[in-house]
Formats: C-alpha cells, sequence, structure tokens
C-alpha cells in the first residue's frame, strides 16, 4: 500500500476552479487522482481545467452552485456518470462579505453560511452513500483562521468557518465505522481572488499580514497540495475529525 499514491483515486472538488481549490486540485492530479473541478463560473472552469491537463492531471469540471436546491445529489449524480464515483471530497468552495455585524444584513448572513457551511452537510451528505458502498472514503473541508478567531467584519464567516470544524468532528465520529476519514484543513492568510479584495481596500494590510506571519509571507494555493494529498492518501487512514492548520505560524504567533 503506498501512502501517498492516488493513482485510481478519484476526487471532486467545489471550488476547485481557482484559489486554494485549484492548488488542492493540482496537488490531488500529481499525485494521480483524477479531478472533477465544480465552480460556478464557467470561463474559470474551462481555465482551471486547462491547467490541470497542461500539468498532466487527469481533470474534468462541472458547473455547480453549492446553494441551489438539490445541488449535492445532481453533483454527486453527475461524478457517478462521469467518474463511476468518488474517493475524496473537498469542501473548499466559500465566500465571505466583510461588513459590521449591526451592518451585516440577513441576505448577507444566509448567503455565507449556506455557501460555507451547509453546502459541506449536504455534499458530504449525498456523497456518503458512494463511500459506504466503495468501502471508505475521505472528506476535506477548508476552514479558517475564523474557525478560531473573530473580527469585526467576520461575524457570519466566523459562524460558518467554526461550524465547519464542528460538522467535521461530527461526521468522523459518525462514519469512522464506515471507514471514512473527515478532516479539516485551515487556511492562515493566502493570497488568492478572495484575499485580494481586502488587500486592495485595507492600506498596509498586505505589509501588516506578512509580518504578524512567523514565516514571514502570505500563503500560496500550492502550500495546500501536500496537506490535501496526505489527507486524501492512505497515510493518513487513522486521522480524522483533526484540524490541519496551513498558515506559517499565523495562528501560534505570540510576541507583538
Ligand atoms: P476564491 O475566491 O479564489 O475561491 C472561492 C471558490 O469558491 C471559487 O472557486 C468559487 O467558484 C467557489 N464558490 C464560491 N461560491 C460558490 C457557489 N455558490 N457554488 C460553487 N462554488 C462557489 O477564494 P479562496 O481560494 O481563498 O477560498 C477557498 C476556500 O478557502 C474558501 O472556503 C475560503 O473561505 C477558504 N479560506 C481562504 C482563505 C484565504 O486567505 N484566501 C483563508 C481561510 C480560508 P466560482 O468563482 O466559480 O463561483
Amino acid at each position: 500500500m503506498s501512502l501517498f499514491d492516488l493513482a485510481g483515486r478519484c476526487a471532486l472538488i467545489t471550488g476547485g476552479n481557482g484559489g486554494i481549490g485549484l492548488g488542492i486540485a493540482k496537488g490531488l492530479a500529481g499525485a494521480g487522482a483524477q479531478v472533477l473541478i465544480a465552480g460556478r463560473d464557467r470561463a474559470k472552469n474551462a481555465a482551471a481545467l486547462a491547467e490541470l491537463i497542461a500539468g498532466g492531471g487527469e481533470a474534468q469540471a462541472i458547473e455547480v452552485d453549492v446553494t441551489t436546491e438539490g445541488f449535492a445529489e445532481a453533483m454527486l449524480a453527475e461524478a457517478e456518470a462521469r467518474l463511476g464515483g468518488i474517493d475524496i471530497l473537498v469542501n473548499n468552495a466559500g465566500i465571505s462579505i466583510a461588513k459590521r455585524p449591526e451592518e451585516l444584513t440577513e441576505a448577507d448572513w444566509r448567503s455565507v453560511i449556506d455557501t460555507n457551511l451547509t453546502s459541506v452537510f449536504l455534499a458530504s451528505k449525498a456523497a456518503y452513500p458512494g463511500f459506504k458502498a466503495r468501502g471508505g472514503g475521505k472528506i476535506i473541508n477548508i476552514g479558517s483562521m475564523y474557525s478560531l478567531f473573530g473580527a469585526w467584519y467576520s461575524a457570519a464567516y466566523s459562524a460558518s468557518k467554526g461550524g465547519v470544524v464542528q460538522i467535521t468532528k461530527s461526521l468522523a465520529t459518525a462514519w469512522a465505522e464506515d471507514n471514512i476519514q473527515v478532516n479539516a484543513i485551515l487556511p492562515g492568510w493566502i493570497d488568492t481572488a478572495m484575499t485580494a479584495r481586502i488587500r486592495a481596500r485595507l492600506e498596509g494590510f498586505d505589509k501588516a499580514i506578512a509580518q504578524r506571519t512567523p514565516a514571514g509571507r502570505w500563503g500560496t494555493p500550492d502550500d495546500f497540495a501536500g496537506t490535501a494529498v496526505f489527507l486524501a492518501g492512505h497515510a493518513s487512514d487513522f486521522v480524522t475529525g483533526a484540524q490541519i492548520v496551513v498558515d506559517g505560524g499565523y495562528a501560534v504567533q505570540g510576541s507583538v
């Protein structure tokens, strides 16, 4: 048994068409998995697919909006039709709405919770029968530093990402007997489209984050490939319900 070889395995990655999701897709494809990326934006899907295939990966893309009713069953049915089922589910799709709590609307709140948290439950539930039939599976949920911290601009986002950690633990305990491992990755500050907005808006933010991070830099999507391969392969068969922080030391920085 090879610990990190994913040849013959199939992975579905929500939001796999850019940022951290694409970094993970590249990592899994590089380890031999067939990957199916699921995003809303058709042009981004096509560009990501081209990048994955150019890198030597076996990849396909489907258009999915994880806030649409019935998306999870339809997405898993499409994965079944295209790949014969999946071994690895990466719940990565996410959004952030940065506002003070008193300015956050109910629609903002529901949009963040639906995208970041409810989708994790629905996609995992829809994947479960297939995992069970195949004798096991891996679920990798993407949390955040805001699974741990709060901030004036992150009431909905922190609630959703705290929830991601908690649902990870519950699914892990429920499905361990089915040989399904469920773990979370908590990224630090990563250079993607999501953070580009806040970096452009808040002067000095870019530099402040790099200075506060012991590694001295922002993370990149490629920083997630290794952890994802570990959590997707046999190397992590006795690891479940865990949170792996990938943040260059940001969360453990104690000095000022
Ligand atoms: P991006 O904005 O680059 O990526 C977000 C991804 O989510 C896109 O692929 C997007 O696809 C997809 N997505 C968003 N909404 C939906 C939806 N309704 N249905 C389907 N797909 C959707 O940001 P990141 O790569 O940074 O974010 C990826 C994950 O990492 C998120 O869960 C985020 O919360 C988390 N994270 C990011 C951090 C960072 O510093 N960047 C830090 C901590 C956590 P499309 O464009 O097609 O809609």
